[in-house]
Order: structure tokens, then sequence, then C-alpha cells
């Protein structure tokens, strides 16, 4: 996984980003990864979300694959 810079990531208004413990991530799928799903077959995520458990905001997104494989 490429290095990034902490500082140049969105944080929240608690200063937590995207490698913050208090951030969840939430996979979004396109329809096709939705129709997998509920097959129980495995889909990729086409982007991933990152919201504050602290102060409930979505704060980020990203669609770096890296980041979608650690959701499959
Ligand atoms: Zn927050």
């Amino acid at each position: 996984m490429p290095e990034e810079i902490s500082e140049t990531l969105p944080a929240c208004r608690c200063g937590h980003n995207r490698h913050s413990k208090a951030v969840d991530r939430e996979a979004e799928y396109s329809l096709v990864g939705w129709f997998l799903l509920s097959f129980g077959l495995t889909a990729r995520p086409k982007r991933i979300k990152f919201r504050c458990r602290e102060c409930g905001r979505l704060f980020d997104a990203t669609t770096a694959p890296e980041w979608l494989a650690r959701e499959t």
C-alpha cells in the first residue's frame, strides 16, 4: 500500500482521518455488486466511505484498489 501523508487526508472535526480507529468504513456497491451479494456471493465495492463514530460525519471516500480489496 502506498504511503499516504496523513496531513493531506480529509478529516472530520474531531481530527480523525481514514486511518483512525474511530472511523467506520462503509462499502458502496454497484447494482451488479448488490446482485452478487444478494446471492451470497462476494462483490468488490466500487467505493469506500469513511464515517466518524464520534461525530457521525461522512468525511472521506476512496476508490483506491488497496481500500476496496480490504472489504472483499
Ligand atoms: Zn468526528
